[in-house]
């Protein structure tokens, strides 16, 4: 097959905070760089027309962008300085905070709100504006940006270097074959790639598995969160507010925590975070969120209200001992692939942006030397190491581990890291980490007998107007995806669905993913079998995570296809 080749000098893969902020800042490094020069106040040559593309797999930049989010602004001050008033749209300035442990039926307020969760001199905000206002920026320092370009494939020489990316073909149905559109994938050339694809990328998968990124670090553990936007009736929730929840719906065994935020006209964004570390296989993410609702604290604040959005996103939540390998032979990975968020926060936005920066910087350098190489791109891995990034992470380099030994243990050790600047010892320590699916425990160890896999959420009923079954959920995250095409959530042995998972765990995909892609049905003979409803899915990568077989492999579908997330 003939396919075009488009040759770049640098790409950033994944239209998000990190990608888009590495670019601007690379272009505004090589342009002063250039008028420098030109001027003669700086010596060396000119590096000319330096052509840098970000794509995305997205309809446009946003689109698959969903956060929660409270923002600290140190990167985008670093960035634009005066972004307010350049019009980054915020919602509010973080105005008030609340910190509440919720029993089953009661919110008891914390006096005192603890200190990672302090967000005065923060801003709430819509990281699906806030990226789209970015890309704008990207535009106008020259950046050339792709949406509808899902990278599908690493391009590599005979010697293992990156040398860009194969974008996905367009126009092949459900079968496999070409139908009249057929537009076969580019193969985007580039001097260095950078891979800002957010938590459990599927580039950022192949590369670590062909090159072994993660080798002697922890692997990494993630979160779910699963959130609405609510139109409320009245301003009994201002813009600025914010809470962070404990306690009720989670048990005590499984990391979770709810939280809401108040936007302009009148919108709150709530949400709930599970860890995917949980034992309980009958556990479903989408359902805790909506006991969260049920909740009488959260059921009264949203009385009279109206749901106007949802979708679902996971979290790279394993921290410090989690990060891999993030530079080699002619790439770098940033943001969340990199594993940059601090889970103790819950925030990677001020990171993302600034390890965005700290690749340009480091791409400008090799640019310069006209070495692409992987001792020159260590120069990254240095910046890292030197910026505020490492000493944040650094300082809660424990904190999700414990948590594996229940909540309350969780808390006690994120206290005391708290006194102890991140260190942790014994059962608290980083060696207690194993992947987030090693967790859950088969149906008869965790106590279940039969195989009625409503024994958890037996009573949780989707009444339509405050809870929401995932079907309509799905729905108000506006996704879609062209139907013939081949499912891209590719199951390597759908016999175990109906054999071994049925029976260890009750088929958990069904539980997990937010967005009903999973079922199992008839199969007209008597036997189940599994159906993927892959048109529903929202890219949060869950199944590709919480598998316990590890047999789903989540690629990029056609670009384009996805959530429309505006306002998330
Ligand atoms: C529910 C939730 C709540 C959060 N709350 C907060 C908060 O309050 N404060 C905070 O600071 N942080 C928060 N975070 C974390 C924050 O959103 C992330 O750390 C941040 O968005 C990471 O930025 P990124 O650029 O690395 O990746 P992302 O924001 O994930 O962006 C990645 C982009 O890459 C695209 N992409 C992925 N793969 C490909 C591919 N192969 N080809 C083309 N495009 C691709 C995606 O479509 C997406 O647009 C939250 C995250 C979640 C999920």
């Amino acid at each position: 097959m003939e396919r075009e080749s488009i040759e770049m000098d640098v790409l950033f893969v994944g239209a998000g905070p990190a990608s888009l902020s590495g670019a601007l800042h690379l272009s505004r490094l090589v342009a002063e760089h250039n008028e420098a020069v030109g001027k003669g106040t700086r010596k060396g040559k000119s590096l000319g027309e330096i052509q840098i593309a970000v794509i995305e797999k997205g309809a446009s930049v946003g689109s698959h962008i969903l956060s929660g989010a409270v923002m600290d602004p140190k990167a985008l001050k670093e960035l634009i300085p005066d972004f307010l008033e350049q019009g980054a749209p915020v919602e509010s300035p973080v105005k008030e905070d609340y910190f509440l442990y919720l029993t089953k039926t009661r919110a008891i307020k914390s006096p005192v709100t603890p200190p990672p969760l302090k967000n005065h001199g923060y801003y709430i905000v819509s990281l699906n504006k806030l990226t789209a206002w970015l890309g704008e920026k990207c535009e106008e320092a020259g950046v050339n940006i792709f949406p509808e370009f899902p990278g599908a494939e690493m391009l590599y020489d005979g010697q293992d270097r990156v040398v860009g990316v194969r974008t996905g073909d367009k126009g092949i149905d459900k079968e496999g074959r070409r139908r009249a559109n057929f537009e076969p994938g580019v193969d985007i050339l580039a001097k260095v790639t950078v891979l800002g694809e957010g938590p459990r990328g599927s580039l950022t998968k192949q590369l670590t598995n062909r090159l072994g990124l993660t080798e002697g670090r922890e692997p990494q553990v993630y979160s779910l969160g699963v959130k609405e936007l609510w139109e409320l009736p009245d301003d009994r929730y201002p813009a600025g507010r914010v809470t962070h929840t404990l306690g009720y719906p989670s048990d005590a065994n499984t990391y979770g925590g709810g939280w809401i935020y108040g936007m302009q006209n009148r919108i709150v964004n709530i949400g709930y975070v599970t860890g995917l570390d949980y034992q309980d296989p009958l556990l479903d993410p989408h359902a805790e969120f909506q006991r969260f609702k049920e909740h009488p604290h959260v059921a009264k604040l949203l009385e009279g209200g109206r749901m106007i959005r949802y979708g679902a996103k996971t979290i790279a939540a394993g921290g410090f001992y989690a990060i891999p390998q993030f530079h080699g032979d002619g790439f770098l990975l940033v943001g969340d692939s990199a594993g940059f968020l601090n889970a103790q926060r819950l925030k990677g936005i001020h990171t993302a942006i600034k390890s965005g920066m700290l690749a340009a910087q480091a791409i400008f350098e090799a640019l310069l030397k006209e070495d692409y190489s992987k001792q020159q791109l260590k120069r990254y891995r240095q910046l890292i190491r030197e910026s505020w990034i490492t000493q944040e992470l650094r300082r809660v380099r424990n904190f999700h581990a414990a948590f594996r030994h229940g909540r309350w243990l969780g808390l006690a050790n994120a206290g005391l890291q708290f006194i102890t600047g991140g260190r942790s010892w014994g059962l608290f320590d980083r060696a207690s980490s194993e992947p987030g699916h090693e967790a859950m425990k088969q149906l008869k160890d965790y106590g279940y007998r039969g195989d009625d896999i409503l024994q958890r959420y037996g009573k949780l009923k989707f009444d339509g107007k405050l809870t929401f079954n995932k079907v309509t959920d799905v729905y108000h995250a506006a996704v879609s995806h062209d139907e013939d095409q081949p499912a891209h959530l590719h199951v390597l042995d759908t016999n175990i669905c109906s054999t071994r998972c049925a029976e260890e765990y009750g088929n958990p995909c069904q539980r997990f993913c937010p967005a009903a892609v999973y079922e199992m049905v008839e199969d007209g003979g008597g036997q189940r079998k599994l159906q993927i409803n892959f048109s529903n899915c929202v890219h949060c990568k869950t199944c590709d995570i919480m598998d316990p077989y590890q047999i789903i492999n989540w690629v990029t579908p056609e670009g384009g296809g996805g959530p429309e997330y505006k306002g998330m």
